[in-house]
């Protein structure tokens, strides 16, 4: 498959209709259409073009895990690829080709070729009754087997006695690919970001966090090093992340906020799906969604859904909660070829992109302070303070009400996220009140 020139993509800043914030890096209705078409599997040759599609935007490390590693409880697979799948009338006619949809083959589908009956066949026939129009995704990973999905309405069409089918695919040792960014931070602590790039045609359930993650990334490398660094990971969903950590398992207890990142493109309301056993990333999200004016949601810990249930397993339990817009399983779109790209807009995307940058500077910023005398009140207007609120600017939006919050709240064990919960107040204005308590060294950061 040829790449060349598709992924330069000249990074044109789209601000979002919602109203100010940051505008992402890189156009990532773009690149998500440059994706969109590639044969992504759990391993392989789209996984592969996927990955060098990012590292035109940002500097992935591309790692290669050889067929047959031992990973926890698993092995790495055998590799798969294809190069092409049809379905003919005896005459030649094409009824199904792979080239127009890579949906149309079950991933990991062995290499087929000859002549079936139509009962044969029919026995390989994946169709969706209920949406007669839409192809549906369908894979074998761990069953060798092979077929093809396609509109019911089509399969109903097809009365011929026998048809001539044809996958040209291999599934032999090879390796897994994963792709890997750390944007260094001041600290071994790190925030972790994972996506999943192991589904095909499909825009939102995969190809929006990826682009999301690819966007993330871009930002933040161009900003100053923050005190976490914040591990980017794209990786086959499941067997990737047990990869993942299996080969990192000494370096686990770095991670002190993470967050899965999928089905983020379509312009529905926000979920969130907590952490195995409660964080500090599942109150931050709460915040941050709280005061987006959007519409949310905060779901409980499940072991089913994306790579969370890898991340919270017994053992590893690591702080990672996930966030989605519409939630896999419950919405039409869901594993059909009906999540392409019309189904995501460029505005969802940046609306999930400046969400997450609020919540990821939030984890950044999040500190805890105590009064340097913590005796009363101080006297705020002799260190100039009120006059700081007053020209608003500097204050960076701080009020009177949110410096009282503060001084009255530093103690040296609640947090500033803490803090502002409690006063009903966006986390960006306590954060601000306590920089200029910090200025007039009213506070001293305290490690909790
Ligand atoms: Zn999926």
């Amino acid at each position: 498959m040829m790449l060349d020139g598709v992924f330069k993509i000249a990074g044109h800043n789209e601000p979002g209709n919602d109203g100010g914030g940051i505008a992402p890096p890189l156009d990532m209705m773009a690149l998500l259409k440059a994706l969109f078409p590639l044969p992504r599997s759990l391993t392989g040759d789209g996984v592969r073009a996927t990955l060098q599609g990012l590292r035109a935007h940002i500097p992935l490390d591309i790692h290669e895990v050889a067929t047959g590693t031992k990973v926890f409880d698993w092995d790495v697979p055998r590799e798969w690829n294809i190069r092409g799948a049809t379905i003919k009338t005896l005459d030649g006619r094409v009824l199904v080709d792979f080239a127009n949809n890579n949906l149309h083959v079950v991933g990991y589908s062995v290499p087929v070729s000859g002549t079936f009956s139509r009962e044969e066949l029919a026995r390989h026939i994946h169709t969706l009754p209920d949406q007669p129009d839409a192809i549906p995704y369908r894979t074998s990973y761990y069953a060798e087997n092979w077929g093809f999905c396609l509109p019911h309405a089509l399969w109903q069409t097809m009365l011929d006695e026998s048809y001539t089918v044809e996958i040209d695919s291999t599934l032999a040792d090879g390796a897994l690919t994963y792709g890997e960014l750390l944007c260094p931070g001041e600290t071994d602590e790190e925030i972790l970001i994972s996506v999943h790039i192991c589904h095909p045609s499909l825009a939102n359930d995969n190809l929006s966090g990826i682009v999301v993650a690819a966007a993330l990334a871009q930002h933040y490398l161009a900003k100053p090093v923050p005190r976490l660094g914040i591990r980017f990971l794209f990786l086959p969903a499941t067997i990737g992340a047990i990869t993942w950590l299996a080969r990192n398992e000494d370096r686990l207890s770095n991670i002190v906020h993470g967050l899965v990142l999928t089905c983020i493109g379509d312009d529905g309301p926000f979920h969130y799906k907590k952490t195995v056993d409660g964080a500090v990333v599942d109150r931050a999200a709460d915040h941050v969604l709280s005061h987006s004016g959007h519409a949310f949601e905060v779901m409980e810990f499940s072991p089913y859904g994306y790579d969370e249930r890898q991340y919270g397993s017994p053992g590893i339990a690591l702080p990672v909660g996930c966030l989605m817009r519409a939630v896999h399983g419950s919405f039409p779109e869901y594993h059909t070829s009906l999540d392409n790209c019309d189904f995501v807009t460029g505005e969802a995307l940046a609306q999930s992109f400046r969400l997450l940058t609020d919540l990821i500077d939030l984890l950044q910023q999040n500190r805890t302070y105590a009064r340097v005398d913590g005796r009363g009140e101080p006297q705020l207007g002799r260190r100039g303070l009120y006059r700081a609120i007053a020209g608003q600017k500097e204050a960076g939006g701080a009020s009177q009400m949110d410096l009282l919050w503060v001084l009255n709240q530093c103690d040296g064990k609640r947090s500033l996220l803490d803090i502002a919960d409690r006063a009903k107040a966006p986390f960006s204005r306590i954060r601000a009140a306590a920089d200029l308590c910090l200025d007039a060294e009213l506070i001293t950061e305290v490690k909790p």
